[in-house]
């Protein structure tokens, strides 16, 4: 993992997305924050974690403690949204809220001045290599329109799965400026060509 994230790094990749699972709120177990804390004696760049787990409130502070410069957590997992995005900037860090492809917009705009980033999954969460579906764009437009409205113009809006070439220039175009990459990018032949067509 280290050696992939430096090769990121070198690729100019801007900060590196993991993606922890819990075996709960998705099928999958990935990796805990003993393992972020060793990849940040090795890599540089900001770490994005992006927390597919029930309940966030006890792993914020571990994530945090870990070295991650973004946590986000879920609007659908099982905890007081309002007071973990509080804790995550208490701790230090940027906090951003997501959304999966079958919750409304709402449930992420209710708390955007809460929010330094609001992330839009383009595909199920729980597993890599999935197709990204388009028809979240309107979701990406809505909160882009909502969040320049309300005196929001810096929000990040991130979009989640699926992203390649093709896939990239769509989310740009509806208004998201925090793409994640993860099949297109690791399996390319020329890693840093590719992060800088996906960058636009
Ligand atoms: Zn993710």
């Amino acid at each position: 993992m280290a050696n992939e994230g430096r090769r990121c790094e070198e690729a100019g990749v801007d900060m590196i997305h993991f993606d922890v699972m819990d075996g709960c709120f998705v099928n999958q177990i990935t990796y805990g924050s003993p393992v972020l804390k060793c990849l940040r004696q090795k890599v540089k760049i900001p770490f994005d974690v992006h927390l597919m787990v029930e309940n966030p409130t006890k792993q914020i502070k571990f994530f945090a403690d870990a070295g991650a410069d973004i946590i986000t957590i879920h609007a659908e997992s099982e905890c007081d949204v309002p007071r973990c995005l509080k804790r995550i900037h208490d701790l230090g860090a940027k906090a951003a809220l997501a959304i999966k492809p079958n919750t409304p917009a709402k449930s992420a705009l209710d708390f955007i001045d809460q929010c330094d980033m609001i992330l839009v999954m383009t595909v199920e969460p729980g597993y890599g290599g999935q197709s990204f579906m388009e028809d979240m764009m309107p979701k990406v437009t809505q909160i882009r329109g909502y969040a320049e409205a309300h005196g929001f113009p810096g929000l990040d809006i991130q979009v989640d799965g699926g992203i390649n070439v093709e896939t990239a220039v769509t989310a740009r175009n509806a208004g998201a400026n925090v793409l994640v990459a993860g099949t297109s990018l690791f399996k390319s032949e020329d890693m840093r060509a590719l992060c800088r067509t996906l960058k636009g």
